[in-house]
């Protein structure tokens, strides 16, 4: 997020002061800038003081993994409307012992009360308005960020769960400077917060967003790390804090004296602390698919983001476009895979059919329909992916669904070729608007990524809620493979623009033939099988535009993170220039320039 370089701790004071004089042509490319590159590992993110967190696990001697889960947890702190441990995420893992790629899915899953029509309102038959489910008990699903912590350290790392949190937990008790982007979320929240006793207090002191430049401390947020680093997860998922979880969402800690004006009702949702004491993370093998002589790894469901990645790659493979047309390719393979994600992918999906629609025999099917001379009439349809391939299917229409604004998402190496891509969220930007009273941290709105409704026709919804349930994502933290040997690391947020910017960025890089870098700043759009395909204004259209394909504007998309590993054994890291106000990228030992 948009945290600027100029700094919160001594540690990074140092940075800074290395960049000061700085040629500001080349400061983005020296740590503490969105880009670096040198030895001994790195670390992307989109905080400062994230990335110095981590940065300092691998120069203790941590691996990717305790680096990755420390810097995480001070992203909890530093960056709480996108990311904590009130929500969940997804996160690969490139294991250099092994050469395999493991993925932890810590999404958050519906508690036992959840039915097909909970966002239905039983007064009009018909959906919930959308901030009025997010703002409410209804949308809060089992956290899944804690489990996810303790599985990554215990099954891959080699630091304690307190030794990963005790930086982050410094931070939250110390303190930092609130800059613009955080006022400014907490000013596009006063609404929702100010109903909350619990989160007023703690985001708007004095009944107002914090002033930039003020010191913002969370010691609430501090003794729950505290308490987690002591007892593990157990003392996040029993006990106190899950009876305060609990709490929350069945008796909202509604103000008083609330805080400016909102326009629904607060509605309570019933979760147990059963439903807290039987959360488990997932460990699904990850999707694979083969992409011009690499390995693309991803998330399986109820991530979406491994199979609309990987299935558009495999449809751009077998597509086969001259060069000039890669992003016509790019629009087409995007919009196609969302049809058939949109029809097929949900918590839930068999591994069999998930298997069919990243076949290479599917995707043939698939770009069959991509004519190089124009675009595809919106929305496609979905194909068939039940084996028999042949001919090119007819187009008919599907759902189109909100973007998200919200998560974060980072990348780490380190010295041993280990490498995480994590991407984490609490949903919308704020959550749901409620702090867990005396627990410092928001809670997540992750339910509402279900379907409110049936979105598929006389086809069956993949992404009705239900008991247990966990929602499906568009999250696609990705790793790319050559020979066994990782060589990108990517992801990003943005809710369901999170797959075509992941996508754009490895055709970028790998089609286009763009640095890491370059391959990250390059403006986006995202074809999400709309008639019409919101892009940055400096998206060059007009070739696309002479294609048939018609553009809206939007101001932003994603906010990614990745890291290559070159072959000269040197890591780039790269965060976003610009976006969100940039990120900060380091490594370990820097050596040479970016390429
Ligand atoms: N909840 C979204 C998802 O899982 C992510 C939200 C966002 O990135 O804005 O896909």
């Amino acid at each position: 997020m948009a945290r600027t370089i100029l700094v919160r701790t001594a540690a990074v004071a140092v940075l800074a002061a290395a960049l000061a004089g700085a040629d500001p042509a080349v400061a983005g490319r020296v740590p503490g800038g969105p880009t670096a590159v040198g030895y001994g590992g790195a670390v992307a993110t989109v905080d400062a003081e994230a990335t110095r967190v981590g940065l300092e696990v691998l120069r203790e001697g941590g691996n990717a993994v305790d680096a990755a889960i420390a810097a995480a947890a001070a992203l909890g702190v530093t960056e709480p409307f996108s990311a904590g441990i009130g929500g969940g995420g997804f996160l690969l893992y490139y294991d250099a012992r092994t050469g395999r790629v493991h993925t932890i899915d810590g999404r958050e899953s519906a508690p036992a009360s959840m039915t097909a029509t909970s966002f239905i309102d039983p007064a009009t038959g018909a959906p919930y308005a959308f901030q009025e489910a997010r703002v409410s008990g209804l949308s809060v699903g089992v956290p899944g960020t804690v489990a996810t912590w303790e599985r990554a350290l215990r099954d891959f790392g080699t630091i304690s769960l307190a030794d990963a949190l005790r930086p982050a937990s410094t931070v939250a008790r110390k303190g930092f400077p609130v800059d613009a982007t955080f006022r400014t979320q907490v000013a596009d929240n006063a609404a929702a917060f100010g109903q909350f006793s619990s989160t007023s207090a703690l985001f708007l002191p004095g009944g107002a967003p914090p002033a930039v430049g003020s010191t913002f401390r969370n010691p609430d947020l501090a003794r729950t790390y505290d308490l987690i680093g002591q007892r593990g997860a157990g003392a996040f998922y029993r006990g106190p804090v899950a009876r305060d979880i609990v709490t929350t969402v069945t008796d909202p800690p509604v103000a008083d004296t609330p805080i400016g004006t909102w326009a629904y009702p607060i509605r309570p949702a019933t979760l147990t602390v059963r439903d807290l004491a039987g959360y488990a993370v997932r460990e699904p093998a990850p999707t694979r698919v083969g992409y011009r002589g690499y390995q693309v790894h991803g998330m399986a469901t109820p991530s979406s983001g491994g199979q609309a990645v990987g299935e558009a790659l495999n449809i751009l493979e077998r597509a086969d476009l001259p060069r000039e047309l890669a992003l016509h390719g790019y629009l087409e393979a995007s919009a196609l895979a969302f049809a058939d994600r949109n029809r097929y992918v949900g918590d839930g999906t068999p591994r069999a059919l998930l298997n069919e629609l990243l076949s290479d025999r599917f995707a043939a099917e698939r770009a069959c329909l991509i004519d190089p001379g124009g675009a595809l009439p919106k929305p496609v349809a979905p194909g068939v992916p039940d084996g028999a391939y042949g001919g090119c299917a007819a187009a008919t229409a599907t759902e189109p669904e909100l973007a998200g604004q919200s998560t974060t998402n980072l990348t780490v190496a380190d010295r041993w070729g280990n490498v995480v891509e994590y991407t984490l969220t609490i949903e919308q930007i704020g959550g749901n608007g409620m702090v867990v009273p005396g627990r410092g941290f928001l809670l997540n709105n992750e339910l509402t990524d279900f379907n409110f409704a049936p979105t598929q026709g006389d086809a069956a919804d993949p992404n009705l809620p239900a008991a247990g349930k966990r929602p499906r994502s568009s999250m696609a933290p990705t790793i790319v493979t050559r020979a066994g040997r990782p060589v990108l690391a990517v992801g990003t947020p943005g809710g369901s623009t999170i797959i075509t910017t992941v996508l754009q960025i490895l055709v970028n890089r790998l089609d286009l033939g763009m640095s890491l870098p370059e391959a990250i700043a390059a403006p986006r759009a995202t074809q999400r099988n709309t008639a019409t395909i919101p892009a940055e204004p400096a998206f060059d259209r007009a070739a696309l535009e002479g294609l048939g394909h018609v553009f809206t504007t939007m101001t932003e998309i994603g906010a990614a993170t990745g890291i290559e590993l070159l072959p000269d054994g040197r890591v780039v890291a790269a965060a976003e220039p610009v976006r969100r106000g940039a990120g900060t990228a380091g490594v370990v030992r820097p050596a040479g320039v970016v390429p």
